[in-house]
């Protein structure tokens, strides 16, 4: 047996190369909780007037958290001392309420949904101030050439430019997702979670990637904790310790169902099958909502329960007449014009949200720091 073969036996004994250039860089690829879905081809951002279209109505939705969710409301300080006689004073947040349900803010979910309706349609890119956005990708500053999630969500004009005056109401009205507080399933007593590292500027270098932002933020799912019993999923984001760096926080057990509604005013068929899909997306994928998503709360699935279209009569009489529709017609018109297999950020979009990724989380995986920004991998690279 010649030297070459040695080598090649002995590679074979360790289920091929180990050292292999593929193997390696899999061992090495860094984990960040959040990554970056491509903003897609500049040619398509299709930017207009607003159309009046012919469907105002209601969806009626229900979201069910597949982990653990916490949206913050009321919290309170608790000040005491460590055993060195060092002050703590140690931050409690509740989960948001009013007197009979526990809250998702509608304004949360809106955003959420904005975020998935921006890739779909190539939309400009909101809240990036800044160097680094291409133009191209700009937010929209003028009433006649806004992209299409200004039109359906209205646009607050550049905020960038103070002299720009353009400011445009939106078509599409989030309420709260709510559920009773007789029917939810919290946990009983507030849970004492790591630190959640606030976004430091340092971070920001993570968004871009030499001068160029990477794209739009989105949550990976923890799918090794989507489906596990509550204390499994405890144990892996409790501190043990109470200080003042970390907090106490009440969250809804998974499996929870939230109702609410989506209302639409004149949108065409097309906005109509955007709003629809990137609410219920599609079968094995989930939104991320609430607070703590690096931890892996917050995954949720959306259902539509009910489409009702307004009729064309309703001006004869005093009260809106609604018509049950079923959302096919719509949502298949979307999917066959912009959820292509030719398109990156669409691959990259269904692969973020994917409920299933061979993800590994329980390392330490956050925050990034020194030379590693650079080193982030693409979505579609893990
Ligand atoms: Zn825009």
């Amino acid at each position: 047996m010649n030297n070459k073969e040695i080598q090649k036996q002995k590679n074979n004994q360790f289920n091929g190369n180990r050292y292999s250039k593929q193997n390696n860089y899999n061992n090495c690829k860094v984990v960040n909780a959040y990554n970056f879905v491509s903003l897609g081809d500049p040619k398509n951002i299709k930017r207009g007037k607003v159309t009046t279209g012919e469907f105002s109505g209601k969806l009626i939705c229900t979201l069910k958290n597949l982990t653990p969710i916490f949206t913050s409301g009321d919290s309170k300080i608790i000040s005491s001392k460590d055993k060195n006689g060092k002050s703590i004073n140690h931050n409690c947040e509740y989960f948001l309420c009013d007197n009979n349900n526990y809250i998702i803010a509608g304004s949360s979910l809106k955003g959420a949904i904005r975020n998935v309706i921006e890739v779909v349609t190539t939309s400009c890119i909101k809240n990036v101030v800044e160097k680094g956005v291409p133009l191209e990708f700009s937010p929209c500053s003028k009433e006649d050439e806004l992209c299409f999630a200004c039109r359906l969500f209205g646009s607050t004009g550049d905020t960038k430019n103070t002299s720009s005056t353009t400011a445009l109401r939106g078509r599409v009205y989030f309420s709260d997702a709510t559920i009773d507080k007789k029917k939810a399933d919290i946990v009983a007593n507030l849970v004492t979670i790591k630190p959640l590292y606030t976004p430091s500027p340092k971070c920001k270098k993570l968004y871009y990637l030499k001068n160029n932002i990477r794209g739009r933020k989105f949550y990976w799912h923890h799918a090794n904790k989507i489906g596990k019993d509550l204390t499994t999923y405890e144990n892996t984001i409790e501190d043990k310790n109470f200080t003042s760096s970390n907090s106490s926080i009440q969250f809804l057990k998974p499996l929870n169902t939230f109702n609410f509604e989506v209302h639409f005013d004149k949108l065409t068929e097309e906005e109509l099958g955007v709003l629809i899909y990137s609410l219920q997306l599609e079968d094995g994928l989930a939104h991320k909502f609430g607070k703590a998503k690096s931890f892996g709360l917050g995954s949720c699935q959306i259902k539509i329960e009910k489409l009702y279209l307004e009729t064309k009569d309703k001006y004869k009489s005093f009260t809106k007449c609604y018509e049950d529709t079923p959302v096919d017609k719509f949502l298949n018109s979307c999917i066959e014009k912009y959820i292509t297999d030719d398109r990156k950020e669409i691959k990259e979009l269904k692969a973020i949200l994917n409920t299933k990724n061979s993800i590994d989380f329980s390392k330490k995986f956050f925050p990034i720091i020194g030379d590693k920004f650079n080193s982030l991998p693409q979505i579609l690279d893990y």
